[in-house]
């Protein structure tokens, strides 16, 4: 049934129909509590508990469908929302797909600058990106673009650099290339159509509330240890919680329990300090959602 029939408005979100964000992008739907049902090589499904559409389809396609209003929004690597410079709005990073697209040479040439690209055959699935890096940097190169298996083009003598995507950097090494150059770091990111309904953009807003909430319980920790009541203050000082630490008596005299919440970033740093004040015991459990 669709929306005018049933008379609901539904949110339609374009992901990718297999490849490396199919995975996470339905996982991130579903940790916003969205179950799809999508059975094999079905362009299209309906969420059983959120008033949202999913299409699926090739990335490369997502930036059109969802500037035409065929899609509302639409989960896609930044990288080929610049690559594609449709009319659309980037609306929340999703925390996943990160990669970067990056210039990589022959392992053995001298590659001190930019400037060394004067001149070159750079091969890459990326032109409007590269051809904008290379405007900026004054460097005239020939792009040659090509759709895939870039990272070949060096051995066969069809270019003398790359312009691909990178993670782990193990596809450069096993072709006897290395990173000479990152021009971009990319993540999965939620698009929008600029023109949406006010009824659709509210659902988009629910949406993007939960997904915050999702990304915030990633960032963050949740923290449990012991605590002398001698250190007590110092301990909670460390401890800024989502208020304020929660302080519970311990069975044992003299000790208490203290609970608080965590950020990954400076994590490290400050069990290394919970643990010269005197905190025992310190148990750290993820958190599912986190919500302010
Ligand atoms: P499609 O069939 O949908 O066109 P594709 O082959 O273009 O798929 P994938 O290789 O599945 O695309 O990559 C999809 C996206 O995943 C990339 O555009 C990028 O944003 C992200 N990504 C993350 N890490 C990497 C990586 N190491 N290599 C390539 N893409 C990566
Ligand atoms: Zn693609």
């Amino acid at each position: 049934m669709s929306y005018q029939e049933n008379n609901t408005v539904k949110l339609k979100l374009a992901i990718q129909k297999s490849g490396r964000l199919y995975d996470d992008s339905i996982k991130l739907l579903k940790e916003c509590g969205i179950d799809v049902n999508n059975g094999m090589n079905k362009l299209k499904a309906d969420a059983t508990n959120f008033p949202l559409e999913v299409f699926f389809l090739r990335d490369d396609d997502i930036p059109q469908y969802v500037q035409d209003g065929v899609a509302d929004i639409g989960f896609v690597g930044e990288n080929v929302v610049y690559e594609k410079n449709k009319k659309v709005v980037l609306s929340e990073k999703l925390g996943f797909g990160k990669c970067r697209l990056s210039i990589a040479t022959q392992r053995n040439e001298a590659y001190t600058n930019v400037t060394y690209l004067q001149g070159k055959k750079i091969a890459t699935s990326y032109p409007v990106i590269l051809a904008d890096f290379l405007r900026k940097n004054n460097i005239q190169a020939e792009v040659h673009e090509i759709s895939g298996s870039v990272e070949i083009a060096p051995g066969i003598g069809l270019a003398d650099a790359i312009c691909d995507l990178v993670s782990s950097g193990s596809t450069l090494f096993m072709n006897g290339l290395k990173e000479a150059e990152v021009i971009l770091q990319s993540q999965a990111v939620l698009i929008k159509n600029n023109a949406l309904t006010a009824e659709k953009q509210q659902l988009l807003d629910r949406l993007i509330f939960r997904i915050e909430s999702v990304k915030r319980a990633k960032n963050n920790k949740y923290v449990l240890l012991n605590a002398p009541n001698d250190n007590l203050q110092q301990i909670i000082s460390l401890l800024p919680g989502m208020k304020s630490p929660t302080v519970l008596p311990l069975a044992e005299k003299g000790w208490s329990s203290v609970h608080s919440v965590l950020n990954e970033n400076d994590f490290w740093d400050i069990i290394e300090q919970l643990k010269s004040a005197g905190a025992q015991g310190i148990l750290v459990v993820p958190i599912e959602k986190m919500i302010i």
